[in-house]
Order: C-alpha cells, then structure tokens, then sequence
C-alpha cells in the first residue's frame, strides 16, 4: 500500500526561506500520502540545522524594514492576503483534501476558520493602540507601547494544516515580527502554497519563512539564540517537552497540547438534538480534531435512548474519499495512525465497554478508512477512556447524576474544550462556573472561539499562560514598553537626588 506512488511522480516538497523554495541538502525526507487512495503522492524534504538556522537568519535580516513598516502599509497588505485566500479558499481546500483526507465542505470550514483570524488581524492599527495618561504628574505624561518580538517560530499538527499556522502567522505578521513555520511532516503542501500566495498579496522576502522536518528542526530551532517565542500545537507529550526546552532556554512560549472533550447529557436534553450533535462533532473530520467530542457522558436514563439515537445515525454518515462531494467522513491522515485508533475499537471487549459499532467492518479496500465506531459502558479506568484517541471512535459513559459528570471533566488531566445539553438555564449557568476547561459550549458540542477571542485549553492541554488568536495573541506577540515623559521648562531645572515622586 505504501511502496506504490501517485502519478504524476512524487512531487517534491522543499522549504521557503527568504521568499523563494529551497531545496534541502540534508540527504533526510519522509514521506506524504493521500490518504484516500493509501498511495504515496510526495516526499518533503527534513532540514538540518544549517536550513534552520538559512530560515532563521532570513527572518531576522527582514525584522528592521518589517517592524519599521507603517501600520496602514501593514493594515493594507493584511487586506490583500484576506482577499486572495478568499478567492482561492477552494484551492486551498484541495490540497488539504489530499494530504490530509478531510472531506472538502470540512476543509473549506477549515480554510474559512482561519481567514477569519487573517480578518480579524486587518484591524492590527486598532489592536496595537497603546494607552496614553496625560499630566501622570505635573508636565508629566505616561504612554505604554506594544512592540514585536522579533523572529518567532510557529510549531504545527497535521489536523489543520492551514488553520492552526493561520492562528500564529496572521497576528504575529500583524504585530511586527518575522516568522519561521514548521508544519506538520504529513501535510506539509498547505504552508507552501501559503508562503507563494503572502509574496503574491505583497509580503517582503523573510517576512514568512517555511522549514519541514521533523524533531531536528524542532530542536534547532528551540536552540536557536535568535528565536525569541514559539507558539506550538500537537500533542500532550510534545507540547510540555517543547514548553519546558524553550522556557528553560529563555524564550516565550505558548505550546497547546491535546484533547479529551466531554459532552454532557442532562436527562432533559433533547435527546434527537444531542445525538445529532454527537455524531457530528464525534465523527468529523474523522475525529481528528483537538475540539472533537470523544466522551458523551449520559446522566440518568437518558443513557439508552440517546445510545440508540446515536446507533441509529451512524450507518447514514457516507464515508469516502474527500474529494467525493458525497462524502462526509474521510480516511484517517495515515495507516498507522488509522491502525492505533482501530485497536481501541478492538480491545474495548476486554477492558469492559460494549462495542455497539464496529467501525472496522466494512472499509474501503484501499486507503486508510474506518468507519464510525460507538462504545457504550465506557468507565474512566479504560484506556479508550483515558487516552486520547484522536479518531472516529466515540465512547459513552453512564453516570447517575449531574454532580458525577462535572467531576469527570474536573478530573480529567486535559481542559480543552467542553459542552453541555440541556434545556435548564440554571444548570447550565452552574456548569460553565464551575467546570475546568478553557472553552465551554452551552449546546454548542464545538465551542470553537470566533477570532476576536482567543482559543485555548486548561491544564494539559495548554502549557504557557497565553490562548492563541484573538487579543491574547496581541499580547504574546508583543512586548509592552512604557514611556515617561517631561518637557520641563529649563527655568524651572533643579538637582533633587530623591527617588522620582509624583506631584
Ligand atoms: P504531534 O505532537 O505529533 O506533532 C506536532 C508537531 O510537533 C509537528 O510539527 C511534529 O513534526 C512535531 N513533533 C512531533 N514529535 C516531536 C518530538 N518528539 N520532538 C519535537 N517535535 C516533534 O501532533 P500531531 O499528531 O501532528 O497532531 C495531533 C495532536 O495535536 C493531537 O494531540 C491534538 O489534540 C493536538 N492538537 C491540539 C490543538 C489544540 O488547540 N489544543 C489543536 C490541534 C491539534
């Protein structure tokens, strides 16, 4: 499956570094397939350090013009990337089809997401405002500033090859900085045809940089002495070793993790509603999303009736190739990940879980499906509990009360995202008060933050004290400055060694 290769021959995939592609010399690559067919339609290529640090350099050679750049020369340019990543989302949306297997009404959802953080950015005038006090003290005026960092550094998954760069870029672009980019090795192609499409709206050569590779790439450039933040997204164990090497190494950095998202059932809930939500949010994008539902945590009888509604939909989600407009679910991003999440289904029986959905019967013969799998009975000691899964399996668990519910999410070493189903106000309310996650849906199953907020989890599945996009992005992009300033009257000049007061 694996050793044959899609025509046209394999297609190479390089770095962008000071606006042009480069070839990488390191002799390393791996390989890139379409996950509908299982075939192999390229090899990206794996920097070695010297490409870091060619990105790195490029990147720091831009940051004087680029940080001297007005903010309406910004804002202007920030509306012409708007404008041809609208017009060309659908291109866009293909490449992430084929590398990544999402079906392409999701990933269009995803390009849209994440042109909304571009749009979002196009106010960066407003969004970089500082705050000015006059007469602080007598003739004296205060005013704070936000500068960049310099060069910053964007670590990405492979689950959203354009939108999650888009949410690091986008504002530290914005904010003044120069950016080097390390996409995911199994979907890199997105991130080129980003950097092709920033020259073409007009972006300087530096400004966007693009290395692949792998934890070579990831440790030269946590090594680098002229990176000065990285913004990360991947998974748990990753995320905290990232944030511990570059905080211990001096730098600023926000590394989000993964994911265990509860969704709540009250027993009043609208039973139709929650399974169609279920199934929605646990089955899109194959489950390969950091905000997809992986625990339905039925309280009281509304278990089994919702546990039949959610049985009941899933033979009607059609799961094919992406680019089939019929298709609603597409593979898993390669087979051995597809293989990982299939042996949850397989040893749900001897942990204690009931299979009511067997998504490995049936497949496609090629490439790297699987269908839709339900487990009911799940209990937080299993495995299919306690790890993230990160597919197309959707776990139920059963308790007796509201109270135990919240204490599962609580518990849970991840606090991403969370929702609630119910038809009471009051429970509701008591919920997002009270329950630990950083983003909460009120029966909302994906509570995704619109960009004008900022998208983030709690506990693991964020390491750093700043959310991504949206204000909070402002502030890690930037640094604050704050100015004090007199423009005294020479008359009125005198030596006074007391420590500055004000009066
Ligand atoms: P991953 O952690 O395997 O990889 C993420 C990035 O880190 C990639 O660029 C990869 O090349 C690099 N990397 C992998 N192993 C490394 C290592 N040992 N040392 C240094 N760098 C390494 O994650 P993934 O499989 O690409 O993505 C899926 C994970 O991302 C899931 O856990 C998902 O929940 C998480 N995720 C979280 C969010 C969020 O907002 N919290 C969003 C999207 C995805």
């Amino acid at each position: 499956m694996t050793d044959t290769v899609d025509a046209p021959a394999a297609t190479r995939i390089p770095h962008w570094i000071g606006g042009r592609r480069v070839e990488g010399g390191s002799g390393r690559s791996g390989p890139v397939f379409n996950p509908a067919t299982g075939r192999q339609a390229g090899a990206v290529d794996f920097a070695a350090v010297e490409e870091v640090d060619a990105a790195v350099q490029a990147a720091k050679d831009a940051f004087p013009g680029w940080r001297a750049t007005s903010l309406a020369k910004r804002a202007e340019l920030f509306f012409r990337i708007r404008e041809l990543l609208h017009a060309r989302r659908e291109e866009a949306a293909e490449i992430l089809v084929r590398e990544h297997g999402k079906v392409f009404s999701d990933a269009l959802g995803e390009v849209t997401r994440g042109l909304e953080v571009v749009e979002h950015c196009c106010g960066l005038p407003t969004l970089l405002k500082g705050e000015h006090s006059e007469q602080a003290s007598t003739g004296v005026d205060v005013y704070s500033i936000r500068q960049p960092l310099g060069v910053v550094v964007g670590i990405t998954p492979f689950n959203f090859p354009a939108m999650v760069p888009m949410w690091m870029w986008a504002p530290a672009i914005a904010c003044g900085n120069c950016f080097v980019l390390k996409p995911s090795e199994k979907d890199p192609s997105a991130s080129l045809w980003v950097a092709e499409l920033l020259r073409e709206a007009g972006l300087p050569d530096g400004v966007f940089n693009v290395i692949m590779g792998d934890r070579v790439a990831v440790d030269a450039l946590l090594e680098h002495p002229d990176v000065a933040a990285i913004s990360f997204v991947g998974s748990t164990p990753v995320a905290r070793a990232v944030y511990e090497k570059a905080t211990a190494g001096g730098k600023r950095c926000q590394a989000l993790g993964g994911a265990k998202n509860h969704m709540i059932v009250l027993p009043d809930a609208d039973v139709s509603a929650a399974a169609d939500a279920a199934v929605s949010a646990g089955y899109g994008s194959a489950g390969e999303r950091c905000m997809a539902v992986s625990v339905v945590v039925a309280v009281g009888d509304v278990a089994q009736p919702l546990v039949d509604a959610i049985k009941e939909r899933i033979p009607k989600v059609r799961v094919g190739d992406g680019m089939d407009p019929s298709s609603e679910m597409g593979p898993l991003v390669t087979q051995e990940h597809r293989d990982r999440v299939a042996a949850y289904v397989e040893n749900a029986p001897a942990e204690g879980a009931t299979v009511v959905v067997d998504g490995r019967a049936g497949v496609p013969s090629e490439g790297f499906f699987l269908n839709p799998s339900l487990l009911d009975d799940v209990t937080p000691e299993m495995k299919a509990y306690v790890d993230e899964i990160f597919g197309p399996v959707l776990g139920v668990t059963r308790v007796a009360t509201y109270e135990e519910a919240v204490r599962l999410v609580n518990e849970s070493p991840y606090g991403n995202g969370v929702a609630i189903f119910t038809r009471d106000g009051g429970a509701a309310r008591q919920f997002q008060f009270e329950v630990q996650a950083g983003m909460v849906g009120v029966n909302v199953p994906i509570p995704v933050p619109v960009a004008y907020y900022s998208f983030g989890g709690w506990k693991s599945s964020l390491f750093g004290d700043r959310h991504v996009y949206g204000p909070e992005a402002i502030d890690f992009y930037t640094r604050g400055k704050v100015v004090t300033s007199r423009w005294p009257d020479p008359a009125t000049s005198r030596v006074d060694l007391g420590f500055p007061q004000t009066r």
